[in-house]
């Protein structure tokens, strides 16, 4: 069945008269079909059916809700090579990397459904009753936790389908009981609309509540900005530019009732290399760092875009072999014609800084909407002068700082923002020093690697991709892995509840199934009991 551009009210599809297309970055034409825009009317509709539809779906089993969820990793499947084709289209993103993305896509689908099954989730705690204690008795208490109620889930453009209408942030919140109201990203509609299907299918064969799920897609901030005003949201999940996660911030904070936002937006993940391992493989970290670098263009919010070193030996060869690597990089199509604008304008202004040098510049290709790699280098003393050395260029570029001493490293560290991701290239001599700038690195990011490079982030339990702002607006959770479901999730203590009105869960006969805590020690869960 070909696109229809047709909006998913439910699962209602509705066609408005205001429309937009899609645009091809890498052959620089617009696609069809139409898109109809999301207005007031629709956005007020898909956010009563979410809100009609939240107390049926949260209250379903557990295991339904894993089940939909795997129906709708296989639905994705299902739609087969029309969805890859179409999504290479939109974004300019190889078909290798969208079936790989695809594949994180469905595991982390699958792997959501096997956390319900684990049962952590619902947070189970139980105090019993202590009628004979004095001076007063204890009532009986116990706690689980519920969802928070519809999310508004922003589609990310640069993960069209692991991030976007059925990623990493929708899995979180279907799993944790909360219909989602998706707002595509509107870089890529046609990949939406296919995922959108594969949502609607899976949700019919599972018999899920009509309001589960909706795509609004419209092509400016208004849509974004009456979601979010719209009093049935409960929270937001974001990824994208600071200046987008600060708009939908300050919006939910001035609601009559202000709710949470998730936003991820900006970080330069700084990868320092310490003196022993540049002395050693200064070549090959070199080497490394320039591939990640320029991995997808540089699109990825766990790009290099900071290397910190301490002057000595190895420096120069690090630099040389950089530069050298990014030069020989051939330039890649962006994803879109604004984040390409957005990064030369950034590069200009980079290069324009007078404390700045400009190392290197990827191969020039010509074409309309792509991204030439970039490397620069300047002294500790500079970016202590000017923090905005340490801002995020969106893209393959990223700026090389040389400190005097650990001294200066930790001040240049101490000076910049939260951070997603901060990198040790390390050997054994380095152990001491590593040790002396951990309490630093761990105030200032949520992922600490060794010897490893930022780009790639496993979806996996112990997986933090979050960090303190602007890395993301709330650096208590992480929007990658299993702990995310925690974002939507609220605990509510039930007490002195006869046992027949207490939440299955918490009921005597049934807790048992469950992990849970019984007056503060763990327990865990027996299916069979
Ligand atoms: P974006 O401009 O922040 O847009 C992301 C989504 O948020 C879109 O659906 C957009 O809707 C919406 N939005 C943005 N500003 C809004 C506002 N003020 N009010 C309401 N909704 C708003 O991000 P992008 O389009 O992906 O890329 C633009 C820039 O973001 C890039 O050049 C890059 O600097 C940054 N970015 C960073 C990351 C990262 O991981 N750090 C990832 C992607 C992008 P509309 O487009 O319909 O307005």
């Amino acid at each position: 069945m070909p696109l229809s551009g047709e909006l998913f009210i439910g699962f209602e599809r509705r066609a408005t008269t205001r429309t937009f297309r899609a645009f091809d970055p890498a052959a620089a034409r617009p696609l069809a079909p139409e898109f109809s825009a999301a207005g007031a009317a629709e956005t007020e509709a898909a956010c009563a059916l979410a809100g009609s539809a939240f107390d049926a779906y949260r209250a379903l089993p557990t295991e339904r809700r894993a089940l939909f969820l795997e129906r709708i990793a296989q639905q994705i499947l299902e739609q087969g090579e029309a969805l890859l084709r179409r999504a290479h289209e939109e974004t300019a993103l190889p078909l290798a990397r969208l079936e790989g993305e695809r594949a994180r896509t469905v595991n982390q689908l699958r792997l959501f459904a096997a956390e319900l099954r684990t049962g952590e989730w619902l947070g189970l705690r139980l105090e019993p009753a202590l009628p004979q204690r004095q001076p007063t008795p204890r009532p009986d208490l116990r706690q689980r936790k519920i969802p928070c109620g519809p999310v508004a889930v922003f589609g990310a453009s640069n993960f069209p389908l692991a991030f976007s209408v059925a990623g990493g942030d929708s899995a979180a919140a279907l799993a944790a009981g909360c219909p989602i109201v998706v707002k595509g990203h509107p870089a890529h509609p046609g990949t939406s609309e296919w995922v959108a299907r594969a949502v609607v299918a899976a949700a019919a064969e599972t018999d899920m509540p009509n309001g589960v799920f909706s795509l609004l897609n419209g092509p400016d901030t208004a849509l974004g900005m009456s979601l979010v005003a719209n009093p049935r949201i409960r929270a937001v999940a974001f990824t994208g530019s600071r200046g987008g996660g600060l708009a939908l911030m300050k919006a939910a904070a001035e609601r009559p009732e202000p709710i949470p936002v998730y936003a991820e937006m900006s970080s330069v993940n700084p990868v320092i290399l310490l003196p022993a391992a540049l002395a050693g493989r200064a070549e090959s970290m070199a080497r490394e760092f320039a591939a990640s670098l320029t991995l997808g263009v540089g699109q990825f919010c766990t790009n290099p875009g900071l290397v910190l070193a301490i002057e000595g030996t190895g420096l120069q060869e690090f630099l040389e072999g950089a530069g050298g690597a990014v030069a020989a990089i051939a330039p890649g199509v962006m994803l879109t014609p604004d984040i390409r604008r957005n990064y030369e304008q950034r590069l200009g202004r980079m290069a324009g800084e007078e404390a700045v040098s400009l190392r290197a510049r990827g191969l020039d290709s010509g074409g309309p909407h792509c991204g030439r790699a970039a490397l620069f280098s300047a002294s500790a003393a500079s970016l202590l002068a000017n923090p905005r050395l340490a801002e995020e260029i969106f893209g393959p570029a990223s700026l090389v700082v040389s400190c005097a001493n650990l001294d200066e490293l930790l001040r240049v560290l101490e000076q910049l923002e939260g951070q997603l991701t901060m990198t040790l290239q390390m050997d054994e001599p380095d152990h001491p020093m590593a040790q002396a700038l951990l309490p630093t690195l761990e105030r200032k990011a949520g992922r600490l690697i060794v010897n490893g490079w930022p780009t790639g982030v496993e979806v996996a339990h112990a997986m933090v991709h979050g960090g303190p702002f602007p890395a993301t607006s709330d650096g208590r959770s992480t929007s990658v892995g299993t702990l995310a479901i925690e974002r939507f999730l609220r605990p509510v203590c039930y007490q002195g509840f006869p046992d027949a009105l207490l939440p299955e869960p918490l009921r005597d006969g049934q807790v048992k199934q469950w992990p849970h805590r019984l007056e503060g020690s763990h327990r865990p869960g027996s299916p069979t009991s």
